[in-house]
């Protein structure tokens, strides 16, 4: 492709682009292709001639996009958002026509001295401690596995790195029964067995128990195990739930243990002054990670890392090949050992156009907003005798069920699983479901970058409609 007909493709795309964004809520929002249908529409065999852009956009179109799940559209109620803007999709055309590879300071030195100011910004502007350093990684999943890893070297002297797995003694990780799962996949993935991961029982609010557990170190320790970490949820996958970071603090200070705080979602919500309480303690903690690419409308991937010791990172992960040696190492942050993967995309310009474009109180704006319609959402719910609210919601997510009048205890489960499917069926909205001591519990989460009030609503009365139409 010559740079002249990049240049009028890049045109035509962006006009289709600006399109998309003014019309995504009109595609129905989940795709209803059937398993295997476009992979029956792609060739089996790759072209040996070159094809035109064109015929490609066109099959992008008439076949890929069918096969879409549109989570930019105000629709999309689902899972948590991985939203992103316009600003961050102009910064990702730069950054994919730079494709610059900055795995080092000297790689682009632009690309790391911005990382470090967008870190500095977000640390202070979320009330996180002014000694703790940042750094971009891919996604939340990884960051956890960079703690507890990181963890693991605290333990064992750094001995583990060196040496393998043997002669530690069980080391033990501790979360709620309400974890992310990205906690289990890295207690497997930095060998210290899936076995050794405690699910620590939730208070009624579904917060992890801090008694509880103290407990289960205690016992563990008693046992022969080496407790190595804890993890604390700052907003959890199901019902949005936020653990006591102070109490928990205390009791990884008391021990020894590293603490890390897994933010992904609820970790934007901090940019608010009045949720400032959800990390009361956060001195005891070690490390924090949360998603910029989840709610602060950021294009996937984008996680922020923090460390409190940002040298002890760089000991569990640093490996010096001549040919990354550089004249300047030491004076400036090479953030290839910052974390798991060498290359490194240049992240930082899209969090950068994001905090530049809406300002800090634009993205407060936009926070209290998505809050506010998530509360307002649980009032109608309440409202609806047929509905049960699980509990009032701290942030964007609102949990309830459906429970028809007369209807057995033992069939609720059921009515809701076939109201679930029933709606996204209807291609209007797209709402997931969490599992709650056995209950099958519908989530809403109400913080798509353009979701209004309108949308809530006409969601809230779609739902009611459906809901009057399942019978078992
Ligand atoms: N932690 C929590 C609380 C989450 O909700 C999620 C994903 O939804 C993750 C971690 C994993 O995020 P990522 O996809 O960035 O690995």
């Amino acid at each position: 492709m010559t740079t002249s007909e990049f240049q009028k493709y890049a045109h035509e795309l962006v006009d289709w682009m600006a399109w998309y964004l003014d019309n995504v809520g009109t595609f129905p929002v989940k795709s209803s292709v059937k398993p295997g249908e476009v992979f029956a529409q792609l060739p089996s065999e790759p072209p040996l001639s070159p094809e035109g852009f064109d015929m490609i956009f066109r099959d992008f179109q008439d076949i890929l996009l069918p096969g879409i799940t549109h989570w930019q559209s105000p629709n999309f109620f689902a899972y948590f958002p991985a939203n992103t803007s316009p600003p961050s999709i102009l910064a990702e055309m730069l950054t994919a026509t730079l494709g610059a590879q900055c795995m080092i300071w000297e790689t682009s030195p632009a690309a790391t001295e911005l990382e470090e100011r967008v870190m500095n910004w977000l640390r202070d502007n979320m009330g996180l401690p002014s000694s703790f350093e940042g750094v971009i990684q891919d996604t939340a999943s990884t960051a956890t596995l960079a703690a507890i890893v990181s963890a693991r070297e605290k333990a064992t002297g750094f001995r583990f790195n060196e040496d393998g797995g043997d002669g530690f003694g069980a080391l033990r990780v501790y979360g709620s029964t309400q974890t992310h799962s990205s906690v289990e996949k890295g207690v497997k993935i930095a060998g210290i067995g899936r076995k050794n991961l405690v699910k620590v029982r939730v208070r009624s609010d579904f917060s992890l128990d801090p008694d509880a557990l103290e407990e289960a170190i205690v016992n563990d320790i008693e046992k022969g195990f080496k407790p190595c970490c804890v993890i604390a949820t700052i907003g959890t996958t199901g019902t949005t739930a936020v653990d006591p970071v102070g109490r928990i603090g205390a009791i990884c200070s008391k021990y020894g243990i590293w603490l890390h705080i897994d933010a992904a979602l609820g970790g934007t919500a901090l940019l608010l002054p009045e949720m400032a309480y959800m990390i009361d303690g956060i001195e005891h903690a070690d490390s924090f990670v949360f998603n910029p690419h989840k709610w602060m409308f950021t294009n996937f991937d984008c996680s922020v890392y923090f460390v409190r010791d940002a040298s002890h990172l760089i000991r569990t992960f640093e490996i010096l090949p001549d040919y990354l040696k550089t004249r300047t190492r030491g004076q400036v942050n090479d953030y290839r050992d910052w974390g798991i993967p060498l290359g490194r995309r240049f992240r930082a310009l899209k969090l950068w156009t994001v905090i530049r474009t809406y300002g800090i109180e634009g993205l407060q704006h936009k926070i209290r907003y998505h809050i506010s319609l998530a509360a307002k959402l649980a009032e109608m719910i309440s409202a609806e005798p047929e509905f049960e609210l699980i509990l009032p919601p701290l942030l964007n997510t609102v949990c309830f069920r459906f429970i028809p009048d007369g209807t057995p205890a033992g069939n609720i489960n059921e009515i809701n699983e076939k109201l679930n499917h029933k709606l996204n069926d209807t291609g209007k909205i797209y709402l997931t479901h969490t599992m709650l001591d056995g209950r099958y519990v519908l989530r809403m989460v109400v913080s798509q970058t353009n979701v209004t009030d309108k949308h809530v609503t006409d969601a809230w009365n779609l739902i009611r409609s459906t809901s009057r139409s399942i019978s078992l």
